[in-house]
């Protein structure tokens, strides 16, 4: 059992590291380590190890607070709360590290060396219960959180036959049946904590990389790739279902000028406030709103005929003026945007033709004096 345990701590820590080292997910250095650091102290604590040691407490009970250091140090990084925690952790440490080198001095009192870990793993659990309790919006949140409770109970119905071990014996060590018992328990639990971890940590991953592939990392929105996907399937529906499809292809008026007078920066502030505005008009589920690159967005609302997108481009078009963001190149002063739109019933039609007649509507909106919305003169 011992040996199963060592085994799958060490393999979580060297997972946990590559995991820090491949995807550079920070909590995860600190679990590599704690993970590593704990094994290490069952290990030296195996029988052959225990013998051939000098003072065979000192190691393995250092090695066992640092590695409950580190948890926790990842648990809250993880929940962002590091600051605070840090603080908590070190008092924590420092205070049962002495009394495990005290311990170490009196070693005829052993049951001591137990409760105080299950201390430690109670102040670990109890610490991580309090700060998880205002984080829960995550799905991978609530299930770590439904772990530590399960596992702060069950350190509790370990703790009960322990102590009542330990008045028994009057201080003297304790029956081997009783301590393994503990140990194994706890063991069980910590690996299953651990594994919770580990889920929690690859569905980090997992959501990180969705989220890289699929979003604009400036604004926020859905990017081209995802517009690309979305694009092919509504448009199988629409000629499926004869439904018409509408596009809004929005480009920002004059935003070189902008740039180049208001900086780079406040240009980025621009096209976020402007995307603000779009998600916000767009707010209908079946819609998709995207950024396509540069000062460009696109919206596609399944649908809808040419009459009610011409409204919802007004709108967005409304909008971005009335935020009234100075631009002092525009003739209006603010910030404004043309809009360009199309629709389409798609039969016996090309994807694309539905894009260009949308781009060709907005480059007329741009030569007819921008800060206007167009459609296309085609009709199918
Ligand atoms: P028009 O009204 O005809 O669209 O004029 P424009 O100046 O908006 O058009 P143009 O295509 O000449 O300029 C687009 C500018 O958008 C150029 C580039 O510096 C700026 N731009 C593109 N992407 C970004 C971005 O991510 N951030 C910022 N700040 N500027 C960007
Ligand atoms: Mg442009
Ligand atoms: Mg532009």
């Amino acid at each position: 059992m011992v040996v199963m345990v060592t085994l799958t701590l060490t393999l979580l820590g060297v997972a946990f590291l590559i995991i820090w080292r491949w995807w550079n997910v920070r909590p995860a250095l600190f679990w590599g380590w704690g993970y590593l650091c704990w094994a290490a102290c069952d290990l030296l604590l195996l029988p052959d190890f225990r013998s051939a040691s000098l003072r065979p407490e000192i190691l393995p009970q250092a090695l066992f607070l640092t590695s409950i250091f580190l948890q926790m140090h990842g648990l809250q990084d993880r929940i962002g709360e590091a600051k605070f925690a840090l603080r908590t952790r070190l008092a924590l440490y420092i205070s049962v590290t002495s009394v495990t080198a005290w311990l170490v001095l009196f070693p005829h009192l052993k049951w001591v060396e137990l409760l105080i870990r299950l201390m430690m793993r109670l102040a670990l659990t109890g610490i991580a219960l309090a700060t998880m309790r205002r984080h829960l919006k995550q799905k991978v949140d609530k299930l770590l959180f439904g772990v530590v409770v399960a596992m702060t109970l069950s350190i509790i119905a370990v703790a009960i036959p322990l102590i009542h071990a330990a008045r028994l014996s009057g201080g003297g060590p304790i029956s081997t049946d009783i301590v393994m018992m503990a140990r194994d328990v706890g063991n069980v639990v910590s690996i299953a904590f651990s594994l919770a971890i580990f889920l929690a940590v690859l569905l980090d991953v997992a959501q990180h990389h969705r989220n890289e592939a699929l979003l604009d990392s400036l604004t926020g929105l859905p990017n081209r790739r995802q517009f690309e996907v979305f694009r092919k399937t509504e448009w199988r529906r629409a000629a499926h279902e004869r439904q018409s499809i509408s596009l809004l292809l929005i480009d920002v008026d004059l935003f070189k000028a902008y740039n180049d007078t208001y900086g780079h920066a406040a240009g980025d502030q621009c096209l976020i406030a402007i995307a603000g505005v779009i998600r916000a008009t767009v707010q209908q589920r079946g819609n998709l709103c995207v950024r396509l690159g540069g000062e460009e967005f696109a919206v596609l609302i399944p649908g809808a005929d040419v009459s009610d997108a011409f409204v919802v481009a007004e709108k967005i078009c409304l909008g971005v003026r009335t935020m009234s963001l100075p631009h002092e190149n525009n003739p209006h002063g603010v910030v404004t945007v043309s809009i360009g739109v199309a629709a389409v019933v798609p039969i016996n039609n090309d994807e694309r033709t539905l894009f260009e007649a949308a781009d060709t509507a907005l480059y007329s909106a741009k030569s007819h004096g921008r800060n206007r919305v167009e459609e296309a003169i085609w009709s199918v």
